[in-house]
């Protein structure tokens, strides 16, 4: 098979063959109904500390746009349903070519124009590739925020500047020093969806804690189409990088807020 991409020949629908626990019973992303979500009062909010980085990249992997800093650079995850520290590994999106799809998670069937993953590993393993081969739901913890089409996001601005920089697939940037990937956080990280799933692209292992914000953050139009002008390893349009939800099968689905 080619290798795993979004398009027909080598999209969602074949990823099992490469990796059959595509269809496991611990899959993302999935469907969040709010009728059959259950709220925890336990559910505090989380501390995400990120402090700046000095040699940050971003690029184009083929299949999405990632920020991504060298190793060790101190920024950390804590708290929520999160029972230790968790290590800032690298954000990225998927998104689609129109408002009306693009997101990962959906909420009561409904798609946000684009999604927002900030992947952390559990800092009781050695290294990131050691935490996503632990095996459970505590090696990662992703951080999903939903976007929507509205004001200009400032805090974003200088990743979405850096876009048509990185049209290509295999290219990358250097990331200015002074970009603060704090400020793209709300100010409290309350109210969210929580649950146990998977890595959402190819090798899709079962090892997430996921957390995926109720409130999306709003990025402009012009904002938007700067995704959607970015090209995949397969020479299309990158937009409609998203898996489509998998069944919940077990599971429960927790949230913070009533
Ligand atoms: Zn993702």
């Amino acid at each position: 098979m080619a290798p795993w991409g979004y398009e027909k020949d080598n999209g969602p629908a074949h990823w099992h063959k490469d990796c059959p626990i595509a269809n496991g019973k611990n899959q993302s992303p999935i469907d969040l109904i709010n009728g059959e979500v259950k709220y925890d009062s336990g559910l505090k909010p989380l501390t995400a500390k990120y402090v700046p980085f000095s040699d940050a990249k971003f690029l184009n992997n083929g299949h999405s746009v990632q920020f991504q800093p060298s190793a060790g650079n101190g920024s950390e995850l804590t708290g929520g349903p999160l029972a230790v520290k968790y290590n800032f590994e690298q954000f990225h999106f998927h998104w689609g070519n129109n408002d009306t799809e693009g997101s990962e998670h959906r909420v009561d069937g409904k798609m946000y124009p684009a999604e927002l993953h900030f992947v952390h590993w559990n800092s009781t393993n050695p290294s990131f590739k050691d935490a996503v081969g632990s095996g459970g739901p505590n090696g990662l913890a992703v951080l999903g925020f939903f976007l929507k089409v509205g004001a200009e996001n400032a805090a974003l601005k200088p990743i979405t500047d850096l876009i048509p920089k990185v049209k290509d697939a295999g290219t990358s940037v250097t990331v200015p020093s002074n970009f603060d990937m704090q400020a793209i956080l709300p100010a409290t990280l309350t109210d969210y969806y929580t649950y146990d799933g998977s890595l959402t692209t190819p090798p899709l292992a079962e090892c997430v804690k996921w957390i995926v914000f109720k409130q999306p953050l709003e990025v402009s139009a012009a904002q938007m189409e700067a995704f959607r002008s970015v090209i995949n390893r397969d020479g299309k349009p990158m937009g409609g990088n998203y898996r489509p939800p998998c069944p919940l099968h077990d599971r429960a689905v927790k949230t913070s807020f009533k």
